[in-house]
Parts: C-alpha cells; structure tokens; sequence
C-alpha cells in the first residue's frame, strides 16, 4: 500500500492513510511481531540434566507404535521418565493406557481418576476408595488430572464430578485415604487470572483470556476466589495427603499470594506446566520464586510430545535469552527466559521427583 508522506510527521494524502491510521487498523488477534534485536537466541537440544517429566497426558490414544516414537524424542530430549495423567477427553481408558504405558514401567508411570458415578448414594465414599483400591492395585502412581475451573471436577471419567469440589462433604474421607494409600492428587485449578477478568480493552492478557475465558456467571459456579480458597481449606484438612498445584496452580499473577499457600501448606506442591506464556512475562520475578521454593515444584509440560515443545520449555528454563515472541502461547506479550541455576534445575528436573517417590515409597 502507498503511503503519501507531507512533512516530516503528519502524513496524509486524499484516499491515502497516515501510518497511525494504518496501525490503527491491526487487530490485536493478527498482532504477530518480529523481534528485531540482535540477541543470543539459543536452542537446547536436550535438557542439561535428565528430566521427570510430573505432568503429560495419553497423547498417543495408548498405540505402541506412537508411544515408541514418543521415548525416541524423549531420548533425543532428555527425558527420562514421563507421567501420564488419566483423563479420558485426552487418550483412553485408565486400564487401555495402563495397558500400554505399562509396557515400559522405566520411562512412564499412569495415574487415575476418581470414579464420581452415583455420588449420591450413600455408599459413594467406600466405592470411590474401593476403586481407588483397584487402580493402585494396577499400578496407578497418583489421582489425576482432577481439574476445577468453578463447576467442579471435569476431567473424571466415567461419570463427571460436575459441582464437586474439594469441600464436597462426600470428598473429605477420599481425601485422606488417598493420603494413606500414598497417592498423590495432581490438580488444576481455577485457569490463568487473565481468563476471569473482563474481556475488554484493560485486559492485560486479551486475546489468550477470550480464548479461555471462564463464564463464572453460570448457576453454582466458583469464582477464582472461592476456587483457591476450596483448595487451601482441602489441602489444610488433609496434611497427609500431597496435592500438586498444576500449572504455578494458576497463580502465577501473584507470586506472594501463591508463596503463602506453599508456606502455610507443606503438603502443597506445584508444577510448572503449559504456563510458559504466563510466567514468562516475568521473569525476573519468576526465577526468585522458582528460587525460593525450588524444593517444592516439579518440572512438566502438559503439552504434546514434539521435540521443539520440550526445547521451548528447556530454553527458558535454562538460557537468559529475551525478548521472544512465541505465538502459539497466545499471548500478545514478548517473553524472557529465567536462567536458573544448575542447582536448582536439579531440583526442579528430577530431584524433587525422587524425593517425592521416596516419601511415597514408589
Ligand atoms: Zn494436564
């Protein structure tokens, strides 16, 4: 397009447009900059130390073959163990991918659901504990992914737990006799605060929080609020049994808040999960807190099994590279890495896992 140029900065022609009237007319959903620095931009083909990866889900729908590629790229990667989380939305049944996974009990381990159906009855919390019997009988690692955004547990199969939250009165004993198998709950709760704000134009993460956004309007729903206050009233009632925020446990906005719950609950835990995008908008403030409590969180991913995902994440937990635009994490914002110390990537690799599984005698 022509721009008729009058004078050194107030542009405009007939029928022509002004620069600030052609920016005026992008749309922040098409808002795809191009850094221009000349900057370090590394890549990391294979994570500095061997990686537990705490947070995967069935990607392959359980097939062999797609599950030996997988361990080929985890190879090339640097990873050394994967867990998968049941949820059937993502991948088959919890006994189909025990199945499968179970193939190579060195490189996976496979969690489970809570089973939700006739929570009605009165008989619920000793049939919910009874299957959770069973799936430790086969193996199961942990419970999870367990996910509430506000309606309650929606990951569950066969039988959604819609308006059970952790402060269901049903939930209390399962709770604890998951602490007493030894069965950690990895959970996901509330979303990232960008998706409870209002989508308008002082919506600091817009685009990202249109594409999630949480209607809380709905009958029985749970504000951001009320999500975390039901996850630190469950995790202060049961202290013997170990929950993992998922995802910074969406709380990454506000680092002194989330400090609080690790510090005032040490049965708390977290991983780092499908929040580059988030965390990396902040990255100075977020490599003090992985600092800080980088006894309490675990490395994950949450997010397929190609080889450029695990070295986008191992880029900004390793590097100092900066300003990087990245367009699939859906934000407009350019991000930065942390540039962890070695010791504390140890943790955060697979330490921290270890610990886990010797405090769980796994
Ligand atoms: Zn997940």
């Amino acid at each position: 397009m022509l721009v008729a140029i009058s004078g050194a900065c107030t542009p405009k022609a007939d029928k022509e447009l002004t620069y600030r009237e052609i920016a005026g007319q992008i749309l922040l959903k098409d808002f795809e900059p191009i850094s221009i620095f000349n900057i370090p931009v590394t890549n990391v083909e294979k994570a500095k130390y061997g990686v537990i990866d705490m947070h995967s889900h069935d990607y392959t729908n359980a097939n062999p073959e797609q599950i030996a590629e997988w361990i080929k790229t985890m190879d090339a990667c640097g990873i050394r163990h994967t867990h998968i989380m049941h949820c059937e939305w993502i991948g088959e049944p919890f006994e189909v991918m025990l199945k499968a996974y179970g193939a190579h009990p060195d490189r996976f381990s496979v969690w489970c659901s809570l089973d939700y159906t006739n929570i009605e009855a009165e008989d619920w919390e000793e049939k919910a504990k009874a299957h959770l019997d069973y799936c430790k009988s086969l193996g199961a690692f942990g419970i999870g992914e367990m996910v509430d955004k506000g309606l309650g547990d929606e990951y569950a199969r066969p039988t959604k737990g819609t308006h059970i939250h952790l402060d269901h009165p049903k939930m209390q004993s399962v709770l604890e006799y998951a602490g007493k198998l030894g069965l950690p709950i990895s959970i996901h709760m509330a979303e990232p605060i960008w998706m409870y704000e209002p989508i308008d134009n002082h919506n600091d993460g817009l685009m990202n929080g249109a594409n999630w956004k949480v209607d809380t309007t709905v009958e029985g729903c749970y504000d951001y609020d009320e999500v975390m206050e039901c996850f630190v009233n469950a995790a202060k009632a049961h202290p013997n049994t170990i929950f993992i925020g998922c995802h910074y446990l969406n709380m990454n906005q506000d680092y002194p808040r989330l400090g609080k719950i690790l510090d005032e609950c040490p049965n708390v835990y977290l991983d780092l999960a499908a929040r580059v995008g988030e965390s990396a908008a902040t990255p100075r403030a977020t490599s003090r807190f992985i600092e800080k409590y980088a006894d309490r969180i675990f490395f994950g991913t949450d997010n397929g099994t190609s080889a450029d995902m695990y070295r986008t994440v191992f880029r900004f937990l390793e590097t100092d590279d900066e300003h990087i635009y990245e367009p699939s994490f859906g934000y407009h914002w350019a991000y930065s890495a942390f540039n962890l110390p070695d010791k504390v990537l140890r943790k955060i690799y697979y330490e921290n896992a270890e610990k886990l599984y010797k405090k769980l005698n796994k």
